[in-house]
């Protein structure tokens, strides 16, 4: 914002008095206010222009200016709102007005800063033939082809045979649980660093949550701390009904480790690849190892319907209940019967369109999130107290969002960093809070990977998120970078 003291004049001075202000200031406006200070009007060139060319001369005042109105900003506003402003009225300028309408500042359109945001959507180019297609044949309600080829072109990318599109991957993850039969008193085995929506179907089907730590190479279910945690179940007479990791971020868990504890002791495994869709282990698409894998098509994820997800598996029969049980669970009757109880869980054809058109663009979504990943790396290399989120050299994260930890000791915390980034109106965020740690689950057993580690609870004192959406432009993240820099060097010299 500049200051308006040079840009104020009032109606008892002269045209020559007002170009040579505009001459003076190098603007292209200035603020006319009346005897209170407030304003009245702008004054561009052009409007001493047209007083000149309808007979005024240049030492007349400027009583022949009408009042008109102009936009202003209030105070509140934010960097994002001005610009918004700015959009709709095609101007690079607005003054800033207090309660009293007097003027306290300009803005111009190349001093604003719009804020970086963690991860926003990102449209390609078919979303809308797909979505027209809908409309155009009136395929508003949900199920139609849409729904049916997103299904069938989301199994064959990541290589299912099968898959159900549902409205979010939360009501993915609850039918799959619901579909292994887990109910009130069971145990289900969850990754602890992950998102709620993990967790909270386990208890849509009051069942209890044991939440498993992370291990170092991957940020991702620890085996070694989830095989203590089965035996510890068994022993007490309660095998867990189902094995729930996460692939947080993007990065695949160590399935071959996590199949072989499943097999070895006969448990199904729910891959939660809400995060990871595009990502691969050993070669292999996240959520294609276990019974079931889920996805999700939430507004943040790295391809969105605006809210959307698919639960997948190799199993038909498991898929096609999941179908039914997603559409009201409705039976075979000419009328309308019912023996189970069902959901309203069926994504709608107009969002499956969407989908369609999202899916075309996902490999460049993930190369896109990757290059973000690799320029925060290079360009806050010198930086020995930063420890990237790991990918094993086998894997292919999709970097949805690029996870960093601070090492402890280096004189930067991170809730002071993530504060002082939102105040340069950049968006980072905490790493996920564990679920053993939170107040809806402190009931709940927790198994952390060893004796001296619990990798969750460090992470999430020491990491955060950083904007990684794959519509950032690289000045963009060039200005993250910078603020990082300043901020990382002023711990680093006291
Ligand atoms: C987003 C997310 C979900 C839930 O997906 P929704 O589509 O938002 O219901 C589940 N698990 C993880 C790890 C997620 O990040």
């Amino acid at each position: 914002m500049i200051s308006v003291t040079n840009l104020v004049i009032n109606r008892d001075q002269s045209i020559r008095q007002c170009l040579e202000t505009l001459d003076q200031t190098g603007m292209s406006i200035l603020l006319l206010i009346d005897e209170n200070g407030s304003l009245l009007r702008t004054i561009t060139d052009g409007d001493m222009r047209r007083l000149i060319l309808a007979g005024a001369s240049l030492d007349d005042d400027l009583f022949g200016l009408s009042d008109k109105a102009p936009v202003c900003i209030s105070l509140n506003m934010v960097d994002d709102e001005v610009l918004a402003l700015m959009d709709m009225h095609e101007i690079n300028q607005l003054p800033q007005v207090n309660e009293n309408n007097q003027p306290i500042g300009l803005h111009l359109r190349h001093m604003l800063r719009p804020r970086v945001q963690l991860s926003i959507p990102h449209m390609g180019e078919q979303e809308l033939i797909y979505v027209k297609e809908a409309f155009d044949t009136n395929w508003i309600a949900p199920l139609g082809p849409n729904v049916d080829a997103f299904e069938s072109e989301v199994a064959e990318y990541v290589g299912s045979k099968h898959a159900a599109a549902v409205s979010s991957g939360t009501a993915a993850i609850h039918l799959a649980l619901r579909l292994l039969g887990v109910g009130p008193g069971d145990s289900v085995i969850c990754s602890s660093f992950t998102f709620v929506a993990s967790a909270n179907p386990i208890l849509y089907q009051g069942a209890t949550p044991v939440f498993i730590d992370s291990e170092p190479a991957t940020w991702n279910m620890s085996p070694v701390a989830l095989e203590k945690a089965i035996i510890s179940c068994v022993s007490k007479g309660r095998k867990p009904k189902a094995i729930l990791p996460v692939h947080l971020y993007g990065q695949s868990a160590d399935m071959d480790a996590i199949m072989e504890i499943s097999e070895k002791f006969d448990i199904p495994v729910i891959e939660d690849a809400a995060e990871s869709l595009g990502g691969l282990y050993k070669g292999r698409h996240t959520g294609t190892f276990g019974k079931f894998g889920i996805f999700s098509f939430n507004g943040n994820k790295i391809i969105t319907t605006s809210g959307g997800g698919m639960l997948v598996s190799d199993d038909v029969e498991l898929i096609e209940k999941a179908r039914f049980l997603s559409t009201q669970a409705r039976d075979p009757a000419p009328y309308y019967e019912h023996t189970e109880v069902g959901y309203n869980y069926r994504m709608s054809n107009v969002l499956a369109g969407i989908g369609r058109g999202q899916l075309k663009v996902l490999d460049d979504r993930v190369q896109a999130r990757r290059d973000v990943f690799e320029r925060y790396r290079n360009g806050l290399k010198e930086f020995e107290c930063l420890e990237w989120m790991p990918e094993p050299s086998d894997d292919i994260s999709n970097r949805w969002l690029t996870a960093v930890s601070i090492k402890p000791g280096y004189g930067v915390d991170v809730p002071s960093i993530i504060k002082a980034l939102s105040d340069e109106n950049i968006e980072a965020r905490h790493l996920w809070k564990p679920m053993h740690r939170q107040p809806l689950f402190s009931g709940c057993v927790y198994f952390p990977h060893s004796v001296e580690l619990s990798l969750s609870d460090y992470l999430f004192e020491t990491g955060m998120c950083l904007p990684s959406g794959s519509n950032m432009s690289v000045s963009q993240q060039q200005r993250v970078i910078d603020e990082l820099s300043k901020l990382l060097n002023k711990g680093r010299h006291g």
